[in-house]
């Protein structure tokens, strides 16, 4: 039997597939790390908060700089080490997020968010898992200087992989904040969402932080309850996608719906609705009468519900 829509080949889901070997073996030699940073070979990822700095060639966007380039746009507030691409190493460049912001006047960079950058493809597709790899990485530093378990000053430790604290001892490691992201099915019908903040015509799935003490599949029963009053059985792992703002794992689902009375939890959400199939992959071929969408190929919402379109499972 043919497939019921033929949305082309299926994209690449943003930030995943990276190229880059971590090489967290090397991460507690210091003088490996000292020469690496040396290495006229090494290349670094440019990043202030949540700006990106990308160069201006004549086309394209250069994603990383040589040591000497990234130095003479302002002193690293912090250097992490990434890994290894074809054994060159690797790094992130954390600049104040005031240092990069007085970047944006200059003519041959392009100061951007890393949204924006995903979305409108500005750098090729194997620059944004290490670009998602350093924001998330830097992001923890910026708010992690201090022992969270004794209110001293920590230091940097194994290339920015860890954080010591010289007082009381404690270890710090950088933190990954799961959320769940899924797409509740009835049949032939499913529930989508809109947030205030999502562009005026954008319909994704519900989503939301996994709980301590919580596993994925009774995460996601919770959300969908919460939001949208509907109780769920069970739930299928689809695929993840590291999301890095600043540093949630997002772990897509679909799961079956129980019951079929869905109430708003107007706090949550703007509005929530059931969509039937032929609707959804109106939407997903940005041919919807009202020009109501889906969220773009960058974001695994995209993926999930063009899976439950297809029949497909997970596959990245
Ligand atoms: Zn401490």
């Amino acid at each position: 039997m043919p497939p019921r829509f033929d949305f082309g080949p299926s994209p690449r889901l943003g930030y995943t597939q990276s190229p880059i070997n971590r090489a967290a073996e090397r991460r507690t030699d210091e003088a490996w790390l000292a020469a690496a940073a040396a290495d006229a070979g090494a290349l670094a990822y440019v990043i202030g908060g949540e700006q990106i700095v990308l160069k201006k060639n004549d086309a394209v966007f250069g994603a990383t700089f040589s040591f000497a380039e990234a130095r003479a746009l302002g002193g690293a507030a912090e250097l992490v080490f990434l890994g290894l691409l074809d054994n060159a190493p690797r790094f992130g460049f954390g600049l104040d997020p005031a240092a990069a912001a007085a970047l944006k006047g200059r003519s041959n960079l392009l100061v951007i968010d890393l949204r924006s950058i995903a979305v409108q493809g500005l750098v090729a597709a194997d620059h944004l898992p290490p670009l998602a790899e350093a924001k998330a990485l830097l992001n923890w530093h910026l708010r992690h200087r201090f022992c969270s378990n004794c209110g001293a000053a920590t230091e940097v430790v194994q290339g920015g992989w860890r954080r010591d604290c010289p007082a009381c001892k404690a270890q710090h490691f950088p933190r990954t904040d799961p959320v769940v992201i899924m797409l509740a099915i009835d049949g032939d019908r499913c529930v989508l969402g809109r947030s205030g903040r999502f562009a005026p015509t954008m319909w994704s799935c519900l989503a939301g932080f996994i709980e301590p003490g919580e596993s994925i599949e009774d995460a996601v029963r919770r959300e969908i309850r919460e939001e949208v009053g509907l109780e769920c059985g069970q739930v299928d792992y689809f695929a993840s996608q590291p999301w890095p703002f600043p540093t949630s794992l997002m772990v897509g689902a679909h799961t079956q719906a129980r019951t079929r009375d869905n109430v708003v939890d107007r706090e949550e959400l703007e509005d929530a609705r059931w969509f039937d199939r032929e609707e959804v992959a109106a939407m997903l071929l940005k041919r919807h009468p009202q020009g109501l969408t889906t969220p773009p190929p960058v974001a695994i919402a995209h993926h999930i519900i063009r899976a439950w379109l297809e029949g497909q499972r997970g596959n990245f």
